[in-house]
């Protein structure tokens, strides 16, 4: 693409723009646009990505989220990415939901170590009516200490998300994954449509969204744009974006899945940053295969949170040492909140 391409992709951008519900106009993205920004020259997408960066966000501040999985394994979903799922041998042992004397401890210990938000995942298709009650207390307890409280728990109805709000709920992650063109090769149990009625009723209760996805799963460049194009036109998009490599576990579907080449994963944290400013872009599952020179190009791409501690829901991640000493290097600071992921490439809900 020459430069003056670049003034193309901009006019898709500013002829697609729509009003959103608070009357601040948002950009409306079509694949192909997505696509031209993803195939800009390394440089200029590297300098855009961070001019944009530089004026939505303060430079060099980079978020780290904890997570805690509440109730981990035995999910009747098939997920092709999760060991989380009943159907797949990957020796995830099955884990009931934690007690509230549990998860207090375990927030108390993650607010000793700094953390301003707590974050619960359980690997539920769609929680029961019993299963909000549940977690309502879980929530309470963490607010009771003072933190946010954020969660993933799979699909919910509208009433549900009023529930989670009610008990404090601050935040719900529930990933898109992929382009609705390529979900049906990652998971058959549910539909794309699914996850934009759960992440409606979320928005619609007032709880912000936590929504991202997973690349490395075997899609093609375009499934990318499309999963980055559906995020972006969601109104409004969300407040955080986690970004995933799969983690190829094995046991899973999708664990012989040829691996991203780093500079496309790169690029694709360059064009969520440019398409939706304001969000936390967040380094998720796969930062271990990254290592520490592609991970610091994600962060001149426009990324500005990373999962941490040593593990996700179920998947290594790198520790928290190696964390503190890479933004040491980087001379970046850093604060600890705990946020969630449906961290894709372990358990999307989870
Ligand atoms: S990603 Fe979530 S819904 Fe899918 S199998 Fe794993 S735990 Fe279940």
């Amino acid at each position: 693409m020459n430069v003056n391409d670049l003034a193309v992709v901009k006019l898709h951008r500013s002829a697609a723009s729509a009003t959103s519900a608070n009357g601040a106009a948002q950009a409306r993205w079509s694949v192909e646009a997505v696509q031209a920004l993803l195939a800009l020259p390394f440089d200029e997408l590297m300098f855009r990505a961070q001019t944009v960066h530089r004026e939505h966000w303060p430079a060099r501040d980079i978020e780290l989220a904890t997570l805690l999985s509440v109730k981990t394994g035995g999910c009747p979903e098939n997920c092709g990415y999760c060991p989380q799922s009943a159907e797949f041998d990957t020796g995830v042992k099955a884990q009931k939901l934690m007690s509230v004397e549990e998860v207090t401890q375990a927030a108390q210990a993650a607010r000793d170590a700094g953390a301003t938000r707590f974050c619960m995942g359980a690997a539920w298709r769609a929680p029961k009516d019993r299963d909000i009650e549940k977690v309502a207390e879980l929530i309470q307890a963490v607010k009771g200490l003072g933190l946010q409280s954020c969660a993933t728990l799979g699909m919910l109805e509208a009433h549900q998300a009023r529930a989670l709000r009610d008990a404090g709920l601050d935040y719900y992650n529930h990933n898109l994954d992929t382009a609705p063109e390529y979900y049906g090769d990652v998971v058959d149990t549910r539909s794309y449509q699914d996850r934009l009625d759960t992440l409606a009723h979320v928005r619609a209760a007032g709880i912000s969204v936590c929504c991202g996805g997973i690349v490395g799963m075997g899609e093609a460049p375009v499934h990318r744009a499309g999963l980055l194009a559906q995020l972006a036109n969601l109104d409004p998009y969300p407040e955080s974006v986690p970004i995933n490599s799969l983690v190829r576990v094995p046991g899973t579907p999708l664990a012989d899945s040829e691996p991203i080449d780093p500079l496309e994963f790169v690029r694709v944290i360059a064009v969520a940053r440019i398409l939706m400013p304001r969000a936390r872009v967040r380094l998720s599952a796969g930062r271990q295969q990254l290592g520490e020179a592609v991970q610091a190009l994600c962060f001149l791409a426009g990324a500005n949170s990373i999962f941490y501690g040593d593990k996700l829901l179920v998947t290594g991640n790198p520790d928290a040492d190696a964390d503190r000493r890479l933004l040491d290097k980087l001379g970046y600071a850093s604060r600890a909140v705990g946020v969630v992921a449906e961290d894709a490439a372990e358990g999307a809900h989870a």
